[in-house]
């Protein structure tokens, strides 16, 4: 019972354990050992530590995930920038240049990317509905069969069921549009102050099951209520303590994404990015955030560790025969399938997995009532993020968002996993297209963030 996320959050609180003194530690020196003391080292009697998960990451799994994302398959998200903000009005977008989105024009779009969903091109948006409707039925059509058809039409009523966890983004609106990711990467952009801290805001304290009496400070000069809210957040059970470290790990790694891909210089001549190690001390440094800096690098760690687990699961769905990471390229199509399959099998090697059936394995009402009040929160965040004032962070933050929803997806579906057909239509599991290029690009986002911890590790030493 709660024994593997029990586990892991035990892990993780063994560390911080060892870091407060209770270890036999050193006191930290230097820069680099400031910002990663806390984050090194063994995680409890797991044969698992930092370095491993970096060593896999970093030298295994990193360079061909970057490989397989560059792919035309996952470079293209479609995406609705412009849905309204459902919580309130007065989003300052931010003028920027660097907030700015540039979306694919559609001769960019390989065709078979845009004819495998529904409604995709300029063009296509212009066509009346019942020619949408014939065009739609007819990609179905020509390429399935008529078992295949059946399964799609459960698919689209599983879509739309209480299985998934974020709000389906409105990809068939006239609105949505092709997005190439490799043009539109995460970096700073400036998005900052009272405007980003409210939707941090909302996103801790409305959606961590958290009371209002429970302050978590989140103006950065507040402190002294540190305490009582790790108090409450160790009492809570092991699914709660996890979904706040999940969101507390995708905010770590945007803000390490925004520290390594800095605008350093900025001339009408060109612009610099690069690593801003004085932005990633003031964010990680264990003296400089009273400690809160490593502890958001662990949890970065563990929302990794989440993700691969998902990743380690949901083999069998990518290794069905009929199963196409189609794009028409028929070649390039069959070898980003192995290239996929390649990672994928590397990280079911990986040994260090925890086992997650036992979430949410209580009494069967109240665990029922806690995934749901889980999917709920989750479903909101992802609704937070059209209110996101900056269109590159809220593109970044949708994608992020609806990747974890995917892995939770996945993880909470073993069994239909588990019981699906080695060929033919699955009825009971399914991912769209959108959600496998979020839960590759999510992950690859925290991949990247791990890499980066190494960088800057590297940069903090060679400067003292
Ligand atoms: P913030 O990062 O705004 O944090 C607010 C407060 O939350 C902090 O003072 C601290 O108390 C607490 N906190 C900080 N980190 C954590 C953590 N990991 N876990 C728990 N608590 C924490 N900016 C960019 O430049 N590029 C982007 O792509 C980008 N994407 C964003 C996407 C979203 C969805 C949002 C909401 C913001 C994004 N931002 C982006 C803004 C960026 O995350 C910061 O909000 C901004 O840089 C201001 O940082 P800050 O130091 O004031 O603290």
């Amino acid at each position: 019972m709660d024994r593997g996320w029990g586990f892991l959050i035990g892990l993780l609180g063994a560390v911080w354990l060892l870091s407060s003194g209770h270890g036999e530690q050193q006191p930290p020196e230097t820069a680099a050992q400031r910002c990663f003391c806390q984050v090194s080292g063994y995680l409890d009697d797991c044969t698992c530590d930092v370095e491993t998960i970096d060593r896999f990451n970093n030298y295994r799994l990193f360079p061909r995930l970057q490989k397989l994302l560059e792919s035309d398959y996952f470079r293209y998200y479609k995406v609705n920038l412009k849905r309204p903000c459902p919580f309130w009005n007065d989003i300052s977008q931010c003028g920027r240049r660097d907030c700015a989105v540039k979306p694919c024009q559609s001769d960019e779009v390989p065709d078979g990317i845009k004819s495998a969903s529904y409604k995709y091109s300029e063009e296509a948006n212009n066509l009346i509905e019942e020619c949408e409707q014939a065009e739609r039925l007819g990609a179905v059509d020509e390429s399935l069969s008529e078992e295949t058809q059946k399964a799609v039409l459960q698919w689209t009523k599983h879509d739309d069921s209480s299985d998934n966890f974020c709000e389906a983004d409105d990809i068939q609106s006239p609105d949505a549009e092709y997005v190439d990711l490799l043009l539109n990467p995460e970096r700073y952009t400036g998005y900052k102050g009272p405007d980003a801290w409210k939707i941090w805001n909302v996103i801790y304290e409305e959606n961590c099951f958290k009371p209002q009496t429970i302050k978590r400070p989140l103006n950065p000069l507040a402190s002294g209520q540190e305490n009582t809210f790790y108090s409450w957040l160790e009492g809570l059970c092991v699914e709660k303590r996890a979904f706040y470290r999940l969101i507390s790990g995708l905010h770590a790694s945007i803000n390490v994404h925004l520290s390594a891909r800095y605008l350093l210089q900025d001339t009408w001549l060109e612009k610099k990015w690069g690593h801003n190690i004085t932005e990633f001390q003031q964010r990680f440094d264990g003296i400089l955030t009273e400690g809160e800096g490593p502890r958001r690098l662990k949890n970065l760690y563990f929302l990794y560790l989440i993700e691969l687990r998902a990743l380690s699961k949901v083999l069998p769905f990518f290794e069905r025969p009929d199963f196409q990471l189609f794009t028409g390229n028929k070649i390039q199509d069959e070898e980003n399938k192995m290239l996929l399959l390649e990672i994928l099998h590397e990280i079911k090697s990986f040994p260090l997995h925890f086992d997650e059936n036992s979430f949410f394995a209580g009494d069967k009402k109240e665990a029922h009532k806690l995934k749901e009040d889980f999917r709920l929160h989750f479903r909101n965040i992802s609704r937070i993020m059209d209110c996101v004032g900056c269109f590159k962070c809220r593109l970044w933050g949708k994608l992020q968002t609806q990747g974890l929803g995917t892995a939770l997806k996945i993880l909470f579906s073993e069994k239909l996993i588990a019981n699906m057909p080695e060929s033919g239509p699955s009825y009971e599991f399914h991912l769209t297209r959108q959600e496998i290029v979020s839960l590759f690009n999510a992950f690859g986002r925290i991949s990247t963030s791990v890499k980066e911890l190494e960088n800057f590790r590297n940069l903090l030493q060679s400067i003292h």
